[in-house]
């Protein structure tokens, strides 16, 4: 856990006690605060409680006598109204902080010698990944590396820090919003796109939220920035021009006269003078299509900020074994290859997967997006055969119509029986994907819960071998 300090003997409040809620007031406190915590959920009051924290309802208490609110990312700041919570504490002039906030101050807290590094990665799609990748290309690198945030463990509950040490952050937009003085080392924004507009009031508001990773950084650090859209384009511009910090922009479209870019699967790293080539990414062993060629140019352009070589930074590259439910490659029958690309919620992300092979047996479905699958359109002449499951399966049936064949098996275990029944007939060489387009609650707890059902099935197959993943 991280100690956090700077309130020594003030109090501090805490709304939302979810994820990241409890993770602060146990960091606080080590730091010697004295939190007070709130969620109008009894339950969640209860397990705090029964931690020993102290607990006020804070729709009664005098914000006044705190030093800040610490209030859980998925509490609404300013959109669609602001929460009471902000309302109070606002009209007090009590800051309203998150988890990050609370990192950023227990680093500042430290003499600048014993400071440990930080790499924060934001975007619209690929944070998980990248934050994945770049941990793992430190790590061979023989980094001491914790990788935390919006991905696996919350910001606060990784190991304490020391000097030497990186912590690689997948950062939220939301996140974002409740940070002051967060200043990464390396901040990465790899894309943005239409996203959670409902909470950040309007594409101005969401791209403010994300350029704020860049906010107070200054001489000695970097920013990475995607430009292959016109939103990063114009930071990148921005940023360039303002000469605060190091830019690198990177792209998985064009090649840029300075910075890291991919082209035909193969990454090449400009400095104005030279263009070196990195890597072949096409001979990496999980980083397939041009989203990921994005995610391995942040991330090499990343880890050279923070002082790898070349070489270091190509291995680390290659050898990634790709993260769980992202494309994940999860067994290998003969001549068919089982994909579970579960996390692909919506359809931009389906896009991508699809987009990544020539001819596949998709399985998608679950509860639908808005628009469905109707803006695929143009990929359905790769798709062999559909197996629709879940809500949405009728409806992707009409969208499908006689654009492809398709056939409504329901769940997943129907789904890849037939799957794989049908790839046997073909005695072709084919691919078996999951990459729903959809929310999986109609059937799942979450996506890694359906992503898991999926693996299940494929391994119950006569001859079926599991693969390894981080
Ligand atoms: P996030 O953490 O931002 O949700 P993930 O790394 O978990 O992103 O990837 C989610 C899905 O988005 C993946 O299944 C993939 O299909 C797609 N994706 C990954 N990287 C990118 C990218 N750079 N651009 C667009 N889509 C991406």
């Amino acid at each position: 856990m991280i100690t956090v300090r700077g309130f020594e003997g003030q109090r501090v409040a805490i709304f939302g006690l979810g994820r990241s809620g409890l993770p602060a007031a146990r960091a606080l406190k080590a730091g010697g605060a004295k939190p007070v915590l709130w969620d109008e959920n009894e339950k969640s009051r209860a397990v705090a409680e029964a931690e020993g924290f102290e607990l006020e309802d804070l729709t009664k208490a005098d914000w006044s006598s705190f030093q800040a609110l610490v209030l859980a990312p998925g509490v609404p700041l300013t959109h669609p109204e602001p929460h009471w919570a902000v309302v109070r504490a606002k009209a007090v002039g009590v800051p309203v902080i998150g988890d990050m906030e609370l990192y950023a101050r227990a680093v500042s807290a430290l003499p600048a010698a014993q400071r440990p590094k930080s790499v924060a990665i934001t975007g619209t799609n690929g944070k998980s990944t990248t934050t994945a990748l770049i941990g793992w290309v430190l790590k061979q690198a023989g980094r001491d590396v914790r990788i935390g945030g919006n991905i696996g463990v919350g910001v606060l509950s990784l190991d304490d820090m020391h000097p030497g040490a990186v912590y690689v952050l997948e950062v939220s937009s939301y996140q974002l919003d409740l940070t002051r003085s967060f200043k990464p080392d390396v901040a990465v924004l790899l894309n943005v796109s239409p996203d959670h507009l409902d909470r950040h009031g309007s594409m101005e508001g969401y791209v403010a939220a994300k350029r704020h990773i860049f906010g107070v950084q200054d001489k000695g650090d970097t920013a990475v920035i995607g430009v292959d859209d016109a939103w990063c384009q114009k930071i990148c511009t921005d940023l360039t021009a303002a000469k605060r910090q190091a830019v690198t922009p990177i792209s998985s479209a064009r090649a840029v006269s300075r910075g890291v870019y991919a082209l035909q699967g193969v990454l090449y790293d400009a400095t104005g003078d030279r263009t070196l080539e990195v890597a072949d990414l096409t001979q990496a062993r999980s980083l397939p299509g041009r989203h990921n060629a994005q995610n391995a140019a942040a991330a090499y352009a990343a880890v050279r900020a923070l002082g790898l070589t070349v070489d270091e930074a190509a291995e680390g590259l290659l050898s990634f074994p790709g993260l769980a439910h992202r494309m994940e490659e999860v067994a290998r029958i003969g001549r068919v290859r089982f994909i579970n690309d579960s996390k692909a919620t919506n359809a931009d992300a389906a896009r991508q997967a699809l987009s990544s092979y020539p001819k596949v047996r998709w399985i998608a479905g679950g509860r639908a997006k808005e628009g469905g699958i109707e803006s695929l359109s143009d990929l359905f002449p790769r798709v062999e055969k559909a197996y629709l499951i879940g809500e949405a399966a009728q409806c992707f049936a009409d969208t499908l119509g006689d654009k492809a064949a398709w056939v409504l098996s329901r769940d997943i275990d129907t789904a890849v029986g037939q799957a794989y029944a049908d790839a046997i007939m073909s005695g072709e060489e084919t691919v078996v994907l999951l990459s729903p387009a959809c929310a999986s609650f109609d059937q799942f707890a979450d996506f890694e819960q359906r992503g898991e059902a999926f693996r299940a099935a494929v391994l119950s197959l006569t001859g079926a071998k599991a693969k390894a993943k981080v």
